[in-house]
């Protein structure tokens, strides 16, 4: 038995690399995207929130396009990823389907995790899905990623979505069950780590000799996926895909590698905020919002009497209590002149307020820190 209990996470990230879900004929393994439909099935009615984050789109388009990968040049990658996308979401999308879950398409580039602005709006898309209990069927944005600008592999790719959405488990399917101190394959002395606590530069060592996937993430990719899931507070589990059911075998026990998370997303992404030294402005709040945040509620606009400063959607801004404590800080959702045009609204008069329709919260509570409470 595995010490990984996946019923214990509640919102879990999923990646399948390409060699799982694509033969060699270039079509996607029905049977088993079945089964593993049947399997998120089973976790979505017991409550968890699932992301799938799967590769496959080259592959599938270099069939569809008739390219030899080994030739191509990246427009004709890119645009096998356009024609490959469009069946891999597809396959997804009549899977699940016959599970009664609807799927959702999200491709995003670097930019939509590593820059706050985006990252909001990437974020709130996501959870907007999690709460219509729709499973979004993310992958890079390959038909626009160029070389400098990628992530690269879906693993480092996973490891975000993680991080953006507070995930508390990511489990990456591959073609083995796990690390093992050497190379299964080669080495009969080779051992397989059940867990490991923190990735040191003996566990990078190790990765690096490890065969895995041969889609573009090696173990040495899931290592680095995972050190930055875990210092996100996510939990990240390494384990066979190669098999029918992948995650009901894991859910029983199966073999896998655990990198245990440090702490929880919840206060990885306090500490996150509260690292930040930048700070753009600063909104004054009345009585009501300041309870409202302390009750642990994001801060809406018709809690806000005041807008100081110069900022823009995705800043740091400081919340400041009605006799001038600093209470914490947030990401803003609104740029300076349009918090102040929505000082005091209430929900409903936004888009009266502002001419279009916009969101309906100030800071929210997932991108605050409260001084007192939280640090
Ligand atoms: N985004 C690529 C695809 O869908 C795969 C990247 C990877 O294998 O990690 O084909």
């Amino acid at each position: 038995m595995s010490g990984f209990v996946l019923s214990n996470y509640r919102r879990l990230v999923i990646k399948v690399g390409s060699s799982l879900l694509i033969g060699d004929d270039g079509h996607v393994h029905r049977g088993w995207l079945e089964g593993l439909a049947e399997d998120i099935a089973i976790l979505h009615g017991g409550g968890h929130d699932v992301l799938i984050v799967s590769s496959g789109a080259i592959a599938i388009g270099s069939t569809v396009l008739q390219i030899n990968k080994s030739r191509a040049r990246l427009e004709d990658l890119q645009a096998a990823a356009a024609a490959g996308q469009v069946q891999l979401v597809h396959a997804y999308q009549e899977a699940l389907g016959v599970n009664g879950i609807a799927a959702a398409q999200v491709l995003l580039t670097p930019e939509d995790t590593e820059n706050r602005r985006r990252f909001l709006n990437a974020r709130g898309t996501l959870l907007k899905l999690l709460e219509h209990s729709v499973v979004p069927i993310i992958n890079e944005n390959d038909t626009v990623a160029t070389e400098e600008i990628r992530y690269g592999d879906n693993d480092r790719l996973a490891a975000r979505v993680a991080q953006l959405v507070m995930a508390d488990a990511l489990v990456l399917l591959s073609d083995v069950a796990g690390m093992y101190t050497a190379d299964p394959g080669s080495d009969a002395t080779a051992e397989h780590i059940p867990e490991v606590r923190k990735i040191s530069e003996a566990i990078l060592g190790m990765a690096g000799e490890t065969r895995s996937d041969i889609g573009s993430g090696g173990m040495a990719t899931k290592v680095q996926a995972a050190r930055i899931a875990t210092h996100a507070g996510c939990s990240t589990v390494v384990t066979s895909g190669a098999i029918d059911r992948p995650l009901q075998t894991l859910a029983a026990g199966g073999r896998c590698t655990v990198f245990r998370a440090e702490g929880t997303p919840a206060a990885a992404r306090k500490q996150w905020l509260a690292g930040f030294l930048e700070v753009r402005g600063e909104l004054r709040l009345d009585d009501g919002a300041v309870s409202a945040l302390n009750d642990g509620k994001s801060l809406l606009p018709v809690g806000v009497v005041e807008v100081v400063g110069n900022f823009r959607r995705g800043d740091v801004v400081t919340l400041v209590g009605s006799s001038g404590n600093e209470l914490g800080r947030g990401l803003a959702e609104y740029s300076d002149d349009e918090a102040v045009r929505l000082i005091g609204c209430r929900s409903e008069q936004i888009e009266e307020r502002l001419g279009y329709r916009g969101r309906s919260v100030m800071v929210h509570r997932d991108e605050l820190v409260l001084f007192d409470n939280d640090c």
